[in-house]
Order: structure tokens, then sequence, then C-alpha cells
């Protein structure tokens, strides 16, 4: 049988498997149509079952979320924790907070952060958690008191040295600081190590909470200076104004580029000045406001209502929304604005037939698992300055994330090289990170 066909039926197998999971199956699909290179180079990897055993997670939680609003009635959310592979180190990846938040999510989230967290090079291994909550018009009583429910099931099954979460969708600093004090409380322990993204006041550590979105524009960087260019004059869009597209938004700023339009579910605004970051930051990081109230504080910016922010022309677009937000249609209309660059901030946010049509066009593409990993890196250093009870300096940590960054674009850039597919971003964040997951999974033996 070759490498391609054996992967064909475990394909088959997984979607066999885990019905209706269509995320999962995506992210499979895409991680397994890499690898196939490796995996005739590396026999031994079949031999093992490597493969198989990737695709099916360690451990899956559900649990009930019971929690009480302000009137008094009671909510039954769902919660998950799908602990997906800890070859490389204690499971390590995001909790997602939004109402689209089912199994098949959780496990294409945790399956992408294996390989994601493989790449920074750092001892965590994948894992991903949520629920179906939606914290949007909710208190803080409310988002609180969900938090502390959530915790009062999650905590038996996480632990510094287990499993340690973070955000992600909807689970910003406000949610990981109730989910820590619940955690304090229950365990008896300050045990920083056990969530990263923590406030600076108790544990938390400088540059987590800008570390996507500077390590996305990292990233883009360094495929510009590949390409002996650089983010000067150029015009970006990005998609999303939560956490990782305001500090992507930043990171471009400062390195000379400008933001010409950012997003969220209601539509998108045009700011050809450029988005003006201080306003955008009070909208959404302290009055929680849609994004049609940014247009309407800059006289010469336009909202556009339920609309695709890929149609502002642009050099360099950098998806930091969701998943699965650019299909063929915003691919083609981001080709024929100029786009040159995509770097994905968010997870899988394109669509693979919207990869290939990049990938046609000869715009450089870098997957999420690569251009997004300086989160969970900057989580990785917030466990080592927890755990030697150190706090290093905004500078020293920008420092540290850059040089994450620069050397997952050239590993990615030399696998690729190295398979004969260069300048191919996907092939070589998967084979890369495949390998350093697989050779760990073959050092354990059979577990
Ligand atoms: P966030 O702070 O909750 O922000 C998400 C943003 O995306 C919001 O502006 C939201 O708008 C917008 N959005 C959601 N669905 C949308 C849609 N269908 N169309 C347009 N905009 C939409 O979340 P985040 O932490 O920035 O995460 C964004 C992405 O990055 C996710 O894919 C996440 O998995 C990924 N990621 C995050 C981290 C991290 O450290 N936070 C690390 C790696 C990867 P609304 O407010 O209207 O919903």
């Amino acid at each position: 049988m070759t490498a391609q066909d054996r992967l064909e039926t475990i394909f088959a197998d997984v979607v066999r498997r885990n019905p209706g999971e269509a995320e999962f199956h995506q992210a499979v699909r895409e991680v397994l149509d890499s690898v196939v290179p490796a995996l005739t180079r590396h026999p031994e990897y079949a031999d093992a079952k490597i493969i198989e055993r990737i695709c099916e997670p360690e451990r899956q939680i559900i649990f009930r979320v019971p929690w009480e609003d302000d009137r008094g009635e009671v909510h039954i959310n769902r919660g998950f924790r799908v602990e997906f592979n800890s070859a490389l180190g204690p499971y390590k990846g995001g909790l997602r907070f939004h109402p689209s938040v089912y199994l098949g999510i959780v496990k294409f989230l945790g399956f992408e952060q294996l390989f994601k967290n493989a790449l920074t090079g750092m001892p965590i291994g994948g894992g991903k958690g949520g629920s179906d909550f939606d914290p949007k018009g909710r208190s803080n009583r409310e988002v609180m008191r969900f938090c502390q429910s959530f915790m009062t099931e999650l905590y038996r099954h996480i632990g510094e040295y287990t499993d340690v979460p973070a955000g992600d969708i909807g689970v910003g600093g406000r949610e990981i600081g109730y989910l820590f004090g619940q955690y304090k409380r229950i365990t008896n322990r300050y045990e920083s190590g056990v969530l990263t993204g923590k406030g600076l006041s108790y544990g938390g550590a400088q540059v987590r909470r800008e570390a996507t979105g500077y390590g996305t524009v990292f990233f883009a960087e360094e495929m510009l200076r590949a390409a002996g260019d650089s983010f000067d004059g150029k015009r970006v869009v990005v998609s999303g104004s939560g956490n990782v597209a305001i500090y992507a938004i930043e990171k471009v700023r400062q390195l000379g580029g400008t933001v010409v339009a950012c997003s969220d579910s209601s539509g998108y605004v045009r700011d050809d000045k450029g988005i003006d970051l201080d306003l955008l930051k009070e909208l959404k990081e302290i009055r929680r406001a849609r994004i049609d109230a940014y247009a309407a504080q800059r006289p010469h910016a336009s909202f556009v209502a339920g609309r695709t922010v890929w149609e502002v022309p642009c050099q360099v677009a950098l998806p930091c929304a969701t998943q699965n937000e650019i299909g063929a249609a915003e691919a083609a209309a981001l080709i024929r604005g100029g786009c040159t660059i995509v770097a994905e901030g968010a997870n899988m946010p394109t669509r693979p037939d919207a990869v290939r049509a990049f990938v046609e066009a000869g715009v450089r593409f870098a997957p999420g698992k690569a251009a997004n990993a300086g989160g969970v890196a900057a989580s990785a250093l917030e466990m080592q300055q927890n755990a030697s009870r150190d706090s290093w300096t905004f500078a020293h940590s920008e420092q540290r994330l850059r040089e994450i960054m620069t050397d997952i674009h050239a590993r990615c850039h030399a696998t690729a090289q190295e398979y004969g597919m260069p300048g191919n971003y996907v092939a070589g964040a998967n084979i890369d990170g495949f390998r350093r997951v697989a050779e760990a999974m073959l050092a354990h033996g059979l577990i």
C-alpha cells in the first residue's frame, strides 16, 4: 500500500469514527495531505501507527455547566476539554466560549494546537476546550458565575503538570481571572502555572496579551523579508477586532504599515487614514461595543454592515477572526485587490479551496499553526516565569517572542525546501510539527 493509499484509509476511518465533525475532518485532511513525503521517508511512523494514534485524542471530557443569570433564571451549558496529545509536554491550549462551540470545533482546535505547539520547540502538548456559553450581552456577575461553575468541574482535570488552559474567542483577561480565582478556591493552591493569560497583578506575563497578534505580524514580516520586502508603506486588512486583531493592528502600525479595515461579526469598518487604535481599544476592550461605533466617531471612516472585510483592497491580509472566514469568493477578491501575503492570526480561517487559489495565484500563504503560534509560545514563557517565580520585562519578553517567530519561520521555510516544496509554508509547518510529535511518540512506546 502506498503512503497516500494508507492515508486515504486513515482519513475515511476518522470521518466514520467522528461523525458530523466537519471542522475536525477539515483540519485532519489538511495535515494528512501534507505529511505524505514524511511518511514515505520514515516507514517507522507507519509501523507504529503514529498517524492513527495522533488522530485519536488521548482524552475527551464533556460536562454540564449550570448557572443562574441576574434574574434568577437557570441556564445549562455544555463544557468541553479535549486533551489531545501529551507527547511533548502537558496539554496546552485555550478555552473558547461561543455559541458555535461543539465537540467538532474543540477537536479541530486541539488537533491544530498539537502541531502548533510542536513548532514552537517548547515542551507543551496539545489540548483545547470551551463551552457553547455566549458571554456577549452578559453582565460581569453572570460571566463570573458561569466561569465559577465551569471551573468547578474542570479543576479536577487540569494542573500545571497535566493540562494548562488559556484564553481564546470569548475568553480574555476577565474570564481567566474568574477561572483562576475559582481554581485557587477549590484546590487551596496558588498554582500560578495552571492557567496562562493571567493578569499582571497575579502571575501573568508581559506580552502574553499582545503575543498572538504581534507574533502573526512578526511571521508576516519574515515572509516579506524572505522576498526582500518589508511592512513599510503596505496597505493591510485585518479581520476581527478582538484580542488577536487589535495587537496585530498595533504591530503593523509600529512596523510602518497601514491597517485600512477591520471587522466584527456585524460587518467591517474602512478607514483609509489607518485604523485609530486608541479608539478601537476603547470600544472593544472597555466599552465592549459593536464595530459600527467606530465609524460613528471617525467621520471619514465608513461602516459596511453584513459584508466581508476582504473586499477592501490590500497588499497583506491578516485573518484574525474565526475559522472558515475566507472561501473561494473572498480569496478571489483579495487576489483582485493586489494581495500578495496572507498570514493567519486565527485558527483555520482559510478554506482549502481558498488556499489552493492563493497558491495558484502566487500569493504567499502562512497557516495559523505557524503564524499564530506566538500566543501559545508566550504562554509557555508565562509558565516558565511562574515556575521560576520570575517576571521578565516587556522588552525582553517581546524579544523572545520575536526570536521564536523568526525561528518558526526559518524551520517552515527550510523543511518545505528539504521536501522539495520551496515556499510552501503549509507543508513546512505540518511536516516539521508532525515529525517532532512523531519522534516523541516513538520514544515513549505504545501508550
Ligand atoms: P476574540 O477576542 O473573542 O475576538 C474574535 C473577533 O472575531 C471578534 O471581533 C469577533 O466579533 C470576530 N468574529 C467572530 N466571528 C466572526 C465572523 N463570523 N465574522 C467576522 N468577525 C467575526 O478572540 P481572539 O482571541 O482574538 O481569537 C481570534 C482567532 O484567533 C480565533 O480563531 C482563535 O482561535 C485564534 N487564536 C487566538 C489566540 C489567542 O491567544 N487569543 C491564539 C491563537 C489563535 P464579534 O465580537 O462580533 O463576535
